[in-house]
């Protein structure tokens, strides 16, 4: 394994290992300004929480791509993953599907100068425009998710499960539990993210239904996430297909899509907007891009599924945390049930939330931690010069996605009636047998890179 010399020399860089799967330093590049060093410090809680010493020169990361946001040149980046995806459209006999996550069409537009624009249908036809054979919407699978999820966490209210029950979307807050806090793994919900969702209900029920070969298939998560191609890789992310072959086959960032498309020359400006194939999502589905939206997106369903009754017009809004504070917490009444529910992006700051929560022994149920500030609106893979004020990002990708929610006619995840047919062609119930081989994982405790494993 190759060793990078200014791990150990402690120069003014994040240390970063030369076989991080994500994200990718080019030392010629790097000035020595400090800001991805105070990046992971301040903001990722990982730098200052390992020895380096200890660890024998390498790199602890949870992958979140903050480092590279914050690098004001172009040393630090995501790993390209969009020349392979070329590859793949150039082949024949392939079948390369796109799946775009709920915060890429509100920031897309600002890698062409177009500032914050809720860009949806030029997004997909951009992608078309590339030669994907199918453009398809995350925010069904996002939906997928909050049904799995908000059945886990009534069913730990209900029986006296594990709580507080935290979010698992987040691929840098999961590693970043699993490094540090081991101890929380049974807290955290076992659904997978999102694009872990997408990739294995495309090989099996999409594939079936539209008659395509799954092994033909090369599955493409366009998102704002460079964590997510750490997590694709992850074992178990094969439960499609089995025998290694990848649910999701590649990640390309929100920049690696703005790169491609203007090395292929094409104008968003001028494209005529286009629809999604098929598999598209809820309002629910949209928030997840915002900081909070998990939360009141899987609030919204655990509602219905406790009260057998969708909840009132004023729960659609939840004003207490909603918001663009690094930790916001409630209580929320659902009826049937009172529940604690706290909002945090930024590790450091849930290892601060996570220190006072044990500390103080207050009782908590539903926890949302999103590593990236904003929550996925501010990830590692999207436009850089995302303005941050006093700690406060920008809230204008955050406001376009509550906007777009509260425009859609469906904002409910377990009315989204593709999410009904699958259940009723090929998941059965929700927590169910075939539910959890195709969309639950489990954890591991990582604990050991702290001394020097590779894990
Ligand atoms: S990707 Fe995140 S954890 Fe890794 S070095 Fe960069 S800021 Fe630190
Ligand atoms: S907050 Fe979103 S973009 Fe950031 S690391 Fe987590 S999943 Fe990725």
């Amino acid at each position: 394994m190759e060793i990078d010399m200014q791990n150990l020399l402690g120069v003014m860089v994040a240390p970063m290992d030369a076989d991080n799967p994500a994200v990718h330093r080019y030392n010629s590049l790097c000035f020595h300004c400090g800001s991805c060093k105070w990046t992971c410090m301040d903001q990722a809680g990982v730098l200052g929480r390992y020895n380096l010493e200890k660890t024998g020169g390498n790199a602890v990361c949870i992958y979140c791509g903050q480092c590279a946001n914050e690098c004001p040149g172009f040393a630090m980046n995501e790993r390209e993953e969009y020349p392979a995806v070329k590859e793949a459209i150039a082949a024949h006999g392939k079948v390369v599907i796109a799946s775009t996550s709920p915060a890429v069409r509100a920031s897309i537009s600002e890698e062409f100068g177009l500032g914050v624009t809720f860009s949806q249908g030029k997004l997909v036809a951009l992608l078309k425009k590339l030669g994907f054979d199918y453009v398809l919407d995350t925010n069904f699978a996002a939906d997928l998710t909050i049904v799995e999820e908000a059945t886990e966490l009534v069913s730990r209210i209900k029986n006296g499960g594990t709580l507080p029950m935290f979010t698992s979307c987040c691929p840098s807050w999961v590693r970043y539990a699993e490094i540090f806090y081991p101890r929380l793994i049974p807290n955290i919900s076992s659904v997978k993210s999102p694009i872990c969702m997408q990739g294995p209900i495309i090989k099996t029920w999409f594939a079936r239904n539209a008659g395509i070969d799954p092994k033909s298939i090369v599955n493409v998560a366009v998102a704002p996430c460079t964590a997510k191609k750490y997590e694709i890789r992850l074992p178990g992310r094969d439960s499609a297909l089995g025998n290694g072959t990848p649910d999701m086959d590649s990640v390309i960032t929100t920049r690696e899509l703005a790169k491609w498309a203007r090395e292929a020359e094409i104008d968003f400006a001028s494209l005529e907007d286009m629809d999604y194939d098929s598999l598209s999502g809820t309002g629910a589905g949209a928030i997840f891009g915002a900081t909070g939206g998990v939360m009141e997106a899987a609030l919204r369903t655990a509602y219905f599924y406790l009260n057998g009754v969708n909840p009132p017009e004023d729960f659609m809004e939840l004003k207490p945390i909603r918001g663009l504070e690094d930790c916001r917490e409630a209580e929320i009444d659902l009826g049937a049930a009172k529940l604690n529910v706290a909002v945090i992006y930024g590790t450091a700051n849930a290892g601060a939330f996570i220190d006072r929560m044990e500390e103080s022994g207050k009782a908590y149920h539903f926890i949302e931690v999103m590593t990236c500030p904003g929550g996925c609106s501010g990830g590692g893979g999207q436009p850089k010069g995302f303005v941050i004020k006093g700690g406060i990002p920008d809230a204008k990708r955050v406001n376009a996605l509550f906007s777009r929610d509260k425009s859609m006619a469906l904002r409910l995840s377990h009315e989204n009636p593709e999410i009904k047919a699958l259940y009723r062609e090929l998941l059965g119930e929700p927590g169910g047998e075939e539910a959890e081989r195709l969309l639950h994982t489990a954890y591991v405790d990582r604990s050991a890179v702290l001394t020097g494993a590779k894990l």
